[in-house]
Order: C-alpha cells, then structure tokens, then sequence
C-alpha cells in the first residue's frame, strides 16, 4: 500500500485516479489541481508517490516535478502525459521522473508504476 498524492488539473482524471488507486489498496493524501498546489501538499502530507500531470495551469507538472526533487531527491513522481507530448517527457526524464503514464490509462498501467516505483526504493 501507497500513500499517494494525485496532482491534475482535470477533476475527471483526479476521480478516475481516486477511484484505481482506492481499489488497489492505496491510500490519497491528497489532491493538487495544479503544479503550486502539488509542491505545497507535497511539503505538507508527504506522500509515498506522486501522479502528475503535465499540462496544467500556473505550474505544469514539469516544474513541479523539477521543485518536488529539488525538496527531496528520493520522491516517487509518475508523470501522466497526453499523446504526443514526447519532447516533454524527455525533459520530465532528465529532471528525475520515476515512471510515465499516458492518457487515456487504465487500472493496471497506474497500479503497475505505482508498484515499480515502489521497488524502485
Ligand atoms: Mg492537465
């Protein structure tokens, strides 16, 4: 079981997420529907994992993943990306993203990374 903070501006997404995380035994901190947010809660509850976003208003999840190592280099960060967001996800591997997630995801992709990520330690 994971302590998990879910960043993503989409409600729908940040629901979906809840509710495959929950199945899987998984336990939300919180939830951050932008990047501040999410560097802010992070600080706050400290989570086991991080799902983030890339695109969203006031900090995308990029620079929150950037701020979020910076506070501490082992936090677990699974980047969910559009399609056709590559140059993005190659910049969210050199600053320290764990795993990568593309939307539209299912179940098993977000509790497979959240798995990984976890033996990763
Ligand atoms: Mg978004």
């Amino acid at each position: 079981m994971a302590k998990v903070l879910i960043v993503d501006d989409s409600r729908t997404s940040r629901k979906i997420l809840k509710e495959i995380l929950k199945v899987g035994g998984h336990e939300i901190l919180g939830e951050a529907s932008n990047g501040e947010e999410g560097v802010i809660l992070y600080k706050e509850c400290k989570p086991d994992v991080v799902t983030m976003d890339i695109t969203m208003p006031n900090m995308n999840g990029l620079e929150a993943l950037m701020c979020i190592k910076k506070e501490d280099g082992n936090a677990k960060v699974i980047m969910i990306t559009a399609a056709g967001q590559k140059e993005k996800m190659v910049q969210a591997i050199k600053e320290g993203a764990d795993d990568f997630i593309t939307k539209p995801f299912d179940a098993d992709q977000i509790l497979g990374a959240i798995k990984r990520v976890l033996k990763s330690d």
